[in-house]
């Protein structure tokens, strides 16, 4: 065998886990229009990568949106029409706000609750801070 094909041989042994901490790509929303009702298709594979509750992130969308969401199978509706554009531009302040670490900008972070008070717990650098909490 020859260097070319070892080496991306030894690429693919790599676990996918390990290139989480350096890239953080998470998928955009993926999202369509249909009558006056928003659907987006991907919600869930978002929530699985940030790793956060799809409730919490439908909530979050849906106050900023001024709106309500509900889970529907595979997808999440929306009432009311709303550009994909603006979607992902929510979709990055909720990843600002929830998921980052505003220390060292690790998306590897968990809430956690002190007291009634929902706390952002970064797993890279320690850094604890309050979030708001959605209602
Ligand atoms: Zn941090």
């Amino acid at each position: 065998m020859d260097y070319e094909k070892l080496l991306k041989k030894a690429y693919e042994k790599i676990p996918k886990q390990s290139d989480r901490g350096e890239r953080f790509n998470p998928p955009p929303v993926d999202s369509f229009i249909e009558g006056n009702r928003t659907i987006v298709k991907n919600l869930n594979a978002i929530a699985n990568y940030l790793n956060r509750d799809i409730n919490h992130i439908i909530k979050y969308l849906s106050k900023e949106l001024a709106t309500s969401g509900t889970i529907d199978g595979n997808r999440v509706i929306f009432i009311g029409k709303f550009k994909n554009r603006l979607v992902n531009e929510k979709m990055q302040q909720y990843i600002k706000e929830y998921v980052k670490c505003k220390e060292c900008g690790s998306p590897d972070t968990k809430f956690e609750k002190e007291d009634r008070i929902l706390m952002l717990h970064c797993m890279a650098c320690q850094a604890r801070r309050p979030v708001p909490k959605v209602r």
